[in-house]
This record gives C-alpha cells, structure tokens and sequence, in this order.
C-alpha cells in the first residue's frame, strides 16, 4: 500500500491545465486571436494562398515536372521578411534524415527547382538567399512581406516518383499512380508557432491553410486522371457520352460504371491524342492530389449530404480491374458520406466530392481532400472501416485545419473513433473499436505509451505513434461520448466544427469549446486522458457484511464503473456509475445491493470499457 499513498500524495501535488498552459497559447489570448471559451478570437486571422499549376506526368519515367504562379497572402499583423516552402519530395533525396529507412532504389537527388521569382524578383535557388534544409526550403525575401499584402511567386520544378518504396504516394505500376506532396508547398504560418518549419522525415502528415487550387495535368494519350476538386473539362478529356454519364451519376443514387476496363482499347478522346491537359479547381482545400492510370475502372455516384439544400457529393471508385471487392466501393463510400452528414458527426460533408483510388497494395490508406489513396484488404469490413477512415479525413484535418504534425490526435482520435458507428450498421458481427479498446488497455503503461498532448513529431516509434495519435485519443473520445451522452457529446463536437471550420483548431480550443458547451470543467477527464501518463484499472472487491461492495481504481484514467452482479437466487443485477464518479480524486466507490440477498459472483468492466489488469475484475463466493 506504500504505492497507493505516493499516488495521493501526487494528486495533491499535481498541477491544473492552467498552470501548464504553454507561453505561445497565453500569447494567443492576450492578443486576441483566440479565446479561453474555446472560440476563434477577435484577432483571429488565417493566410491564403491561390495555386495555379500546370503540371505535365511522364508515367513511362515516373517523372513529374510542374510551373506553378501561387498567390500568397499575408493576413497576419506581421511582417514576414520569409517565406518557408515544403519539398516533401525531399525525403526520397540521398543523405536525407529519414525516420524509416527506403533502401538505395527509390533515393534520388530530390526536387530540382529550375526557377523562383518572387514579386518579379529572381532568385537563385542555389545561393545564400535560399536554403535548403531536409525537407524545407527557406527564401530570405528581397522585399518582406507586408501585413495584408500579397506575394506573387512563380516556381518550376520536377522531380521523379518513387517505384517500390512508397510512403503515401508512388508509381505503384507502369501504368498506375498516385502523386501526392509532389508540388512546392508554402508552410503554416500561424499564431501559435509562427512559420511551422517541422521537417517532413516521414511520420508526420497535415499542417496546411485552406488555399483554392487550379491545376491542369498533362498526360500522355490512353491515360485518365482523377483529382482533388471538380474536374472542369469532362467533355473534352472523356468524350460527350462519358461527360454525359458522369453528369447523370452526379445527380442520382445509381452508381454509373464511367469508365470500365475495356473502355481504354475504343476511347477516342484517351487514345487517339498524344496527350489530354485534365483541369481541376477546388476551393478552401489544404492539399491537392491526384491519380494517374491507363488501366483503372471509374464507378461514379452521388448523396445528398444536406437535406435542406439538397446538395449532392459526387462519389468515385477508382480502381485496377479484379481488385478485391472494389466494384462495391462506390456504394460502401456513399454509404459512408451518408452516415457521416447526418449521424456521426452529423455534419453536411465539407467537400463537393469523394474519390477512393485503390493503389493495388493489400493494407494501408492515406487521406488527401477529397481523395484517399486506399489498398484494397481482403476482409470486407476491414475494407468498409478503411473507407470510412480516409473518406472522414475531409472534416479533420482538413475542413477543421488541426495541426497533425503536432496534435495527431485531433484528427486519427476521430477518424479512427467514427468508423465504430458506421460498422455496426454495415457490418454488425465486426468486433472493430471493442479491439481497439483492449489494445489500449494492454499498452497502457508501459514505458513507450505516452499522452496524446506531446507533439506528435518528437516521436519517433511507430506503436508509440499510433497509441498516442489513434487508439488511446479513440478510447478517450468514446468514454467522453458515454459520459455526457450522444445528445450533448453530438452538440459539443458540432459547436466546436462550426466554429473551427476553415480555422485552426488547437487543442486548448477543442476543450475549452466542449467544456463550455457542457457548461462544466471536464478538466478531471482531459489532464488524465490527453496529458498524464496512467492506466485504466479497476478492482472490485468482496462484499463486507452488508452486502456493500467495494469498488476499488487502482489506475489514475477516470473510467465508468459497470458492475454484474449474480446472486444465489439466480438472480441478476448490473451497476452503473459513469467516469464522472472518479472525478474528485476518490479511489474507492461504494455500491449497496439488497441485504436479503447473497451475491453469488460478479464481474466488473465489459469490452467497451478500458481495464490494464483486468485479474482483479472477478469474484466469487467460495
Ligand atoms: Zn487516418
């Protein structure tokens, strides 16, 4: 019991989330831009910046060559004598740091840049002005950056795609590819951390304004592309009679085979030219990606995402013909937004479509607005839960900008959380979340989990990541869900969207917002889950002679009490208590059963509840 003394003599000590309140967030509400309610501040400001590219693919090389003139706005109080851009290409370039290795087949010499000029002023990509770093390149301004003015920067480059190792993106057959980081970004420059000049070594993913891109993509004759946004030339890339059946699919539920596998031997408009130019826009998006394939099947669709104004998303399967189960993605993606705009969030879908890629690897998926770049897993509710992961990407990170490189768990909390819901419905025998639950509980404490609130870049392990960013933050958001109930967890988690969208959400915004709509500190619940290191455990304990059972928290995580009790009479009782019970610090619970009455056995927690050492969660008369 010495153990259990030091505990209390930790808690007393402990320190509040306001008493640890980084300086850049104290800075940020004395300035305004945000509030300690959780809202966006009076100050609150965002920069722009418009992307106009021009972009040729060589898929016979894997090459990528682009000129891009990108409008940038500076609607910080600042002068900005910098301007950082991200090469994320980089990370394939010889000798740069990496945090998994890729083997010598895939390095090259990184992203060739073959002209800057910025505001009219050209700058030499390989002189003092300009410097390179991993990833990152940093441009000393000529001329610095007013406050409420715009930088006009012109910029070509080229790179080549990587062919066997890839990491969100790639060639991943001659004929079939996905490009993705592949143009000179400019980075965050924000209220909390000013330029965000992380590097990009592989594990961290978004940190990006909501900027409006147009992008025209050349491709050589027998080649089709899908992208981010809304392709603006269907007829003259697909010929009238596709662009015909891709507006048809547009406005209904009928999914339309637009382009099928035979279709690349007699379409006209693919194969009779030396190359199609494919233009896309899109409006309010972090990122902008696309896919390339001369062999891929396109089944198109459409949902009503918002019943009041009958807006539609237009839905896309993109996939290699025989690719497991993927002529019934489309509609496992329809199905998915459907879910999304009115049950878990609830909100209309951010975006105007919804395109699923399959890259033709077996596992894995990565999210880009409005396109997710998916493998094709042979289990079909595996594959329902991916779809719904990478497709659910568009509210965060991308409508709601959180800040991934930092707080991964602002966004893979929900993406990984949201899918439970949907996969009850779809695929009601799945054990989906109930494992993810025991995951975390078996993890738990060990010397590598640790709390979602540390940056997500330190890390550097993989299962520490992914503890810290998807399961343990998923666990957190579901306990929060069955402690306020789905009416008021539903109204708190649309508040904080409604008033973070097109923003950047921090953390401290997110709590504060859902505190103030539940009109309570839920501080008992957040310091525990997000920011302290712990374990779930609970222990029950005989009953004295009573019939008042004890039940014992033996672990510092505040998690709900769900006790069964059978008595001899054959009998049963369930208890409930939720997390809330813990939240003064107390470590025993009291629970009074009839005294008539003699308790055969019991059995604390279920699967849907947390517990590291579930030995002590039994009992039974002797
Ligand atoms: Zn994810």
């Amino acid at each position: 019991m010495i153990l259990f003394s030091f505990l209390l003599v930790a808690n007393g000590q402990s320190q509040t989330m306001a008493d640890q309140l980084p300086e850049n967030y104290r800075k940020a509400y004395q300035a305004g831009t945000r509030s300690a309610d959780g809202k966006p501040g009076p100050n609150y400001w965002i920069n722009h910046a418009s992307y106009n590219i021009d972009v040729e693919v060589m898929p016979a090389n894997g090459s990528i060559s682009g000129k891009a003139t990108i409008s940038y706005t500076n609607n910080s109080p600042d002068t900005l004598t910098q301007l950082v851009f991200r090469l994320y290409q980089d990370i394939y370039k010889k000798g740069n740091a990496r945090q998994f290795p890729l083997g010598n087949s895939d390095l090259t010499d990184g992203v060739q840049i073959s002209a800057l000029t910025i505001d009219g002023k050209s700058y030499d990509v390989e002189a003092n002005k300009v410097s390179r770093s991993v990833t990152n390149m940093t441009v000393q301004l000529l001329e610095p950056l007013l406050k409420n003015k715009t930088a006009e920067i012109k910029i070509e480059w080229n790179f080549k795609l990587p062919q066997k190792r890839f990491v969100r993106f790639g060639q991943y057959r001659p004929d079939h590819l996905f490009a993705a980081y592949w143009y000179p970004q400019i980075a965050v420059y924000d209220d909390i951390d000013g330029w965000d000049k992380n590097e990009y070594v592989g594990m961290v993913e978004f940190y990006n304004d909501h900027n409006d891109f147009d992008v025209n993509i050349t491709v050589p004759g027998g080649f089709a592309v899908w992208g981010t946004g809304i392709l603006q030339n269907p007829a003259e890339v697909l010929g009238t009679a596709k662009a015909r059946l891709l507006e048809k699919a547009a406005g209904s539920d009928q999914i339309e085979r637009i382009i099928e596998a035979n279709d690349y031997q007699n379409l006209d408009k693919f194969t009779n030219f030396a190359s199609s130019t494919w233009q896309f826009h899109a409006d309010a998006v972090p990122d902008f990606a696309f896919a390339v394939s001369s062999i891929s099947q396109w089944d198109a669709t459409s949902v009503v995402v918002d019943s009041a104004s009958g807006r539609r998303v237009l839905i896309s399967a993109v996939y290699p013909p025989g690719q497991t189960h993927y002529d019934q993605v489309a509609g496992i993606a329809r199905e998915a937004v459907q879910y999304m705009s009115f049950q878990w969030p609830g909100v209309a879908f951010p975006y105007p479509a919804a395109t699923v890629f399959a890259n033709s690897l077996k596992t894995g998926g990565m999210e880009f607005p409005m396109m997710a770049n998916d493998g094709a897993p042979d289990d079909f509710a595996d594959l329902q839960g991916l779809t719904y992961h990478e497709i659910f990407h568009n509210y965060f990170p991308f409508a709601l900008g959180t800040n991934e490189r930092k707080y991964a768990f602002m966004d893979e909390g929900w993406a990984h959380y949201f899918p439970t819901g949907f996969l009850a419905e779809v695929s009601p025998e799945t054990i989906y979340f109930q494992r993810s639950i025991h995951n975390y509980a078996a993890f738990a404490g060990s010397e590598n989990e640790l709390p979602p609130m540390i940056p997500t870049y330190i890390f550097n392990d993989y299962t520490t990541q992914r503890m810290a960013a998807y399961t343990r933050p998923a666990v957190a958001y579901h306990l929060l869900r069955q402690e306020l109930g789905d009416a008021l967890f539903g109204s708190a988690l649309r508040e904080y969207m409604r008033r973070w969208q097109g923003k950047h959400p921090m953390p401290y915004d997110f709590f504060a917002t859902f505190d103030d709509v539940a009109g309570q500190s839920l501080e008992w619940f957040w310091k525990p889950w997000f920011f302290d290191r712990g374990i779930p455990d609970l222990a029950v304990e005989a009953p004295d002679e009573h019939n008042v059972v004890s039940i014992r928290r033996l672990g510092s995580m505040p998690v709900p009490v769900y006790l069964q009790i059978d008595f001899t009479d054959g009998t049963s009782a369930i208890i409930e208590k939720k997390a809330s019970v813990w939240k003064d610090g107390k470590h025993t619970v009291e629970v009074s059963v009839p005294s008539q009455k003699t308790i055969k056995s019991m059995v604390l927690g279920n699967e849907w509840i947390p517990d590291s050492k579930p030995d002590d969660n039994h009992w039974q008369m002797r």
